[in-house]
């Protein structure tokens, strides 16, 4: 049967209705979903942590790619649908439970990868975590918001560079999978989405003396992004520095004063913080 038809009989059969507020809109592509999973490049040794099952369409392609699967599912209505239609899969755990709380080392017990067509109103504070959190996960492959994909994958001088392209950048390889129309979900979301694949780094990919103060440069550089460099920084409240020390901290480290902070790059910005950070601490 068609999987469109398919899920509108499971919803019906099951008298769900499916909630906005949690991001349910399910995908019902079969193309799609095998593109995810082949991404996912996925092996029978390898665990997959899937976040949001929703009825289990993409848990049962990556049950047939992946030696396990952790399906972590907050509406507690879709867990017997999830157990229903996955029973012919021993190698598939439903957790009832809060992606933005479950512990997913514990969970999973070693490495794994992270595979999901996330909910999109948690996207920023889900990928916060699984970055910043120092889990073992190894890669993620996501489906998000195509202008959000766009802004984590930008380099320098694109529209989208920004605060979250060093977000994310600071800790990963990213790369645009491919692009994903409304049209094959349900319901059909009112933006384009996009598949977005992230490659953990061993290290973060440039050393700081402090992280906090590292963001906090960037994002006084990007708050106002038309002004020059020195400009938005000596101005920037978070940071509280003076003129003088951005300027000589900027002559240091051989970067343009009037330059725009969306022209500067993630070893730019390093260098620039670490010796901003240091000038701070000499004013102290
Ligand atoms: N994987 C299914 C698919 O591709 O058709 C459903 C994806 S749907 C976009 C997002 C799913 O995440 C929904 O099933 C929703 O109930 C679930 N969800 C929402 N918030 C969550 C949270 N905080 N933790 C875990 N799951 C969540």
């Amino acid at each position: 049967m068609e999987i469109a038809k398919q899920t509108r009989e499971i919803l019906r059969k099951h008298d769900l209705r499916l909630k906005k507020g949690l991001g349910q809109n399910f995908l019902v592509d079969t193309s799609v979903l095998d593109q995810i999973v082949e991404a996912a490049d996925l092996s029978e040794d390898e665990t997959v942590v899937e976040i949001g099952p929703g009825i289990g369409a993409l848990t049962e392609k990556l049950a047939q790619s992946a030696g396990k699967v952790i399906a972590v599912e907050l509406d507690q209505r879709l867990i017997p649908v999830l157990e229903e239609n996955l029973s012919a899969y021993n190698n598939v755990e439903i957790v009832e439970g809060d992606a933005l709380e479950v512990d997913f080392d514990q969970l999973a017990g070693g490495d794994y990868k992270v595979v999901a067509n996330l909910p999109y109103y948690i996207t920023t504070p889900i990928l916060r975590r699984l970055l910043e959190e120092d889990f073992s996960v190894t890669e993620i492959f996501v489906m998000v918001q195509k202008e959000v994909a766009e802004r984590m994958a930008a380099e320098p001088g694109d529209k989208s560079y920004g605060v979250l392209s060093f977000g994310v950048q600071y800790y990963t390889e990213a790369e645009i999978e491919f692009i994903v129309p409304s049209s094959v979900f349900i319901p059909q979301p009112k933006v384009q989405s996009a598949v977005i694949g992230l490659r953990l780094l061993e290290q973060p990919r440039v050393e700081v003396i402090d992280e906090e103060f590292f963001f906090k440069v960037i994002r006084a550089s990007f708050q106002q992004r038309r002004k020059m460099i020195r400009n938005s920084l000596s101005k920037a409240a978070n940071i509280n520095l003076s003129k003088e020390v951005v300027e000589q901290a900027l002559e240091e480290v051989g970067i343009d004063s009037r330059v725009r902070g969306e022209k500067l790059n993630l070893e730019e910005f390093a260098k620039l913080s670490n010796q901003l950070y240091r000038g701070s601490k000499k004013v102290d």
